[in-house]
């Protein structure tokens, strides 16, 4: 018999906490350019030593992707049968008559370039040709970003970000990435140092400086919002931010173009917020906002 059994919800766990692991490593790039601008440096003009420091992170990132899809794959096939991960015969398998029970991790199991092969057939649906595809160009990817002299780092922040989105997405395509970074920093051993105050302002900012790096599809397939719509505060993000720093992070879009449209989506919560449509109590100069929200009392155009 078999015991330690691995469930696909561990390595669900796994996989994702390695994406997000990833994405963080981009994120923290980003929003220290983003600092860095602030106080004065043109991104345009950072130095190549920086850039040969960022490109090693940003491949790290892609390798840490790559690893947490792997996990992800393997849980899809623990989903069907846990005993599919275990590669090798039966002749090189641990003995059976040593030991009343035999550890699942002493097995060999799958090698990366077999599990989409063993996924496909066993699995009812086979995956998206185009997941294949981008699975398997990630490693190339690592190696054109290492070797590329490309000055511009949108492109190459773009790759991780894209990457991740859009695998994630695929494998699951009812869940919210945003949900999932948030509780990432949620679960973050910086949480318990404090910075558990600062989450709010941390993912809306971050998500503020990436949605801006995506095109409106993008945007629109892994956010759910129209770039091009007016955005607006999400009382409930705005709520929970900490305001002793400046909170200008607006994400939410009303969900039609509808004059009395009365429905704001937040992609930072994946949710859905009644707002009403009256003018803000701020001069028609100071504020034309007319979408409030009666719940926390507060303009979503100014904050007031
Ligand atoms: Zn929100
Ligand atoms: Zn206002």
């Amino acid at each position: 018999m078999i015991s330690n059994i691995p469930t696909h919800e561990d390595f669900y766990k796994t996989g994702k906490e390695l994406l997000v692991f990833s994405w963080d490593i981009v994120a923290k790039l980003l929003l220290n350019l983003d600092d860095a601008e602030y106080f004065g440096v043109d991104p345009e003009e950072v130095s190549e030593e920086y850039w040969s420091l960022a490109s090693r992170q940003i491949n790290t990132a892609l390798a840490i992707t790559q690893q947490g899809i792997e996990f992800l794959l393997k849980g899809r096939i623990c989903e069907i049968s846990p005993y599919l991960l275990i590669s090798d015969t039966p002749s090189k398998w641990p003995s059976p008559y040593d030991y009343e029970s035999i550890e699942f991790s002493k097995f060999r199991t799958l090698d990366a370039q077999d599990l989409i092969r063993v996924l496909d057939t066993f699995s009812d649906q086979k995956l998206d040709v185009s997941f294949v595809q981008k699975f398997n160009d990630l490693r190339e990817k690592r190696n054109v970003i290492m070797h590329s002299l490309s000055t511009s780092l949108d492109v190459q922040f773009s790759e991780v970000i894209e990457s991740l989105l859009y695998m994630h997405s695929t494998l699951f395509p009812s869940e919210s990435w945003a949900k999932i970074r948030k509780e990432g920093l949620s679960n973050h051993p910086n949480s318990e140092l404090g910075s558990s105050d600062f989450i709010s302002n941390e993912i809306c900012r971050e998500l503020s400086i990436i949605i801006d790096l995506l095109t409106p599809a993008q945007a629109k397939k892994y956010f759910k919002i129209d770039k091009g719509r007016r955005a607006y505060f999400c009382p409930e993000c705005h709520y929970e931010a900490n305001h002793d720093v400046d909170f200008e992070f607006k994400l939410a879009r009303l969900t039609s173009r509808d004059v009395s449209c009365s429905s704001l989506y937040c992609p930072v919560c994946d949710s859905v917020y009644e707002v009403s449509r009256n003018d803000c109590s701020e001069d028609k100069e100071v504020c034309p906002g007319n979408v409030i929200s009666d719940t926390y009392s507060i303009c979503l155009t100014c904050g007031h």
